[in-house]
């Protein structure tokens, strides 16, 4: 296959822990014969240095004509990079809504995922941990509280604030259609998260997700409140598979979900449109207090270079390769600054993007 990628390494530790995913991209395009074509692009302070613009059209523009986007992270220390001395529409992570606006990007996925040999680092009960998870955090992006309409005014002499939380329909259909799509890839369960019993919002969710649940009778469909969502994440995490779920509780749901796996660095994401495209990129920031020294850890955006072969290419078998790749070198004892224990030793990032690729 043919795979057309735009790469953004963007700032920080960015440019690092990107081209260690592509070391490990090129080692599956030699085993399983595909040809991985990559772009590179500017966005976030690097584009700010060089066109005075966090993500220029242009650049939208290239991105918009490839397959997927695999990104590093973006932005400086926010308390010493010139960057944030300029107005907000200027700074790095406007480079990064316009990017997911551009590109319609509505469904955000996180996976959680707890490897036996980082347990430890898991701050649930050893009993629950034992048991360990494996669950994707599916948010909506693009709607509900956070594009609401909003406004702060005196009414009846009393200063009032008002965020409304609105979905159509069809905002909620095409993100259950993925939400479903990708449980069909897993382990076939898909947990519905709202807050059915208060909110109008939440029983359209449930209207209609129901409704495209019954295309897909091999998934287990079950929903939940949130309030118990939030509870039995750090009770019964082995429970889910998908969580399904709108933004603002998505948003919430998933910072818990990353928490309980004890580790930043191993966290991947991926942001889907309509189409099979994709934005790949690690759930965490640019690092500026590591970056340039050769030490971050590469397996978060490894790991969504993988989800990038899994969900734009739909190439399961490499994806897995690569997963495969990355429990072998755990198992082997390898382990980056911020995985490793204290006293045992540590590998560098070009190192361990070797290691996977070694073991593809
Ligand atoms: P951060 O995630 O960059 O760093 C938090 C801590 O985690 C730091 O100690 C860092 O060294 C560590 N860390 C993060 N990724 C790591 C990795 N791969 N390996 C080892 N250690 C890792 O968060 P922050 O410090 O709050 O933000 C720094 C910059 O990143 C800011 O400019 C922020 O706006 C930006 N940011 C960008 C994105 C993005 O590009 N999507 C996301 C979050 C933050």
């Amino acid at each position: 296959m043919n795979c057309n990628i735009a790469v953004i390494k963007g700032d920080g530790i960015g440019p690092e822990v990107v081209t260690e995913a592509m070391k490990v991209l090129d080692a599956v395009g030699k085993k399983f014969g595909h040809t991985f074509n990559y772009e590179q692009l500017l966005m976030g302070g690097c584009s700010i240095d060089k066109y005075g613009d966090p993500l220029t059209d242009e650049t939208v523009a290239i991105a918009k004509s490839k397959d997927a986007v695999l990104l590093g992270s973006i932005g400086g220390n926010t308390q010493t990079s010139p960057w944030y001395k300029l107005p907000p529409n200027k700074r790095p992570e406007a480079g990064l809504l316009k990017i997911r606006k551009e590109l319609g990007l509505f469904a955000n996925l996180r996976p959680a995922y707890l490897y036996p040999e980082l347990k430890e680092a898991c701050p649930l009960k050893e009993s629950v941990a034992e048991r360990g998870f494996d669950m994707m955090i599916m948010r909506e992006l693009t709607g509900g509280l956070y594009f609401g309409e909003r406004y702060t005014k005196e009414i009846d002499g009393v200063m009032t604030a008002v965020d409304t939380l609105t979905y159509n329909e069809n905002e909620i259909r095409r993100i259950a259609v993925k939400g479903f799509d990708i449980a069909m890839k897993r382990r076939k369960k898909v947990t519905l998260v709202d807050k059915a019993n208060v909110l109008d919002s939440s029983r359209l969710w449930r209207k209609v997700t129901e409704e495209v649940a019954k295309d897909y009778p091999e998934v287990e469909y079950e929903t939940m409140l949130v309030d118990n969502a939030a509870m039995q994440l750090v009770k019964d995490p082995a429970q889910f598979d998908v969580m399904l779920t709108e933004n603002m509780f998505g948003d919430i749901l998933s910072d818990e979900a990353s928490m309980i796996t004890g580790s930043i660095g191993m966290l991947s994401s991926a942001s889907l449109n309509e189409t099979k495209f994709g934005l790949y990129e690690p759930s965490g920031g640019s690092a500026p207090d590591i970056a340039g020294q050769n030490i971050a850890n590469p397996i978060a955006t490894i790991l969504s270079a993988a989800m990038m072969l899994r969900y734009t290419f739909d190439l399961d078998k490499e994806a897995d390769a690569i997963e495969n790749a990355v429990k072998k070198v755990l198992e082997e004892g390898y382990r980056t600054i911020d995985i490793a224990k204290p006293g045992e030793p540590q590998v560098k990032c070009d190192e361990m993007g070797t290691l996977i690729s070694e073991r593809i």
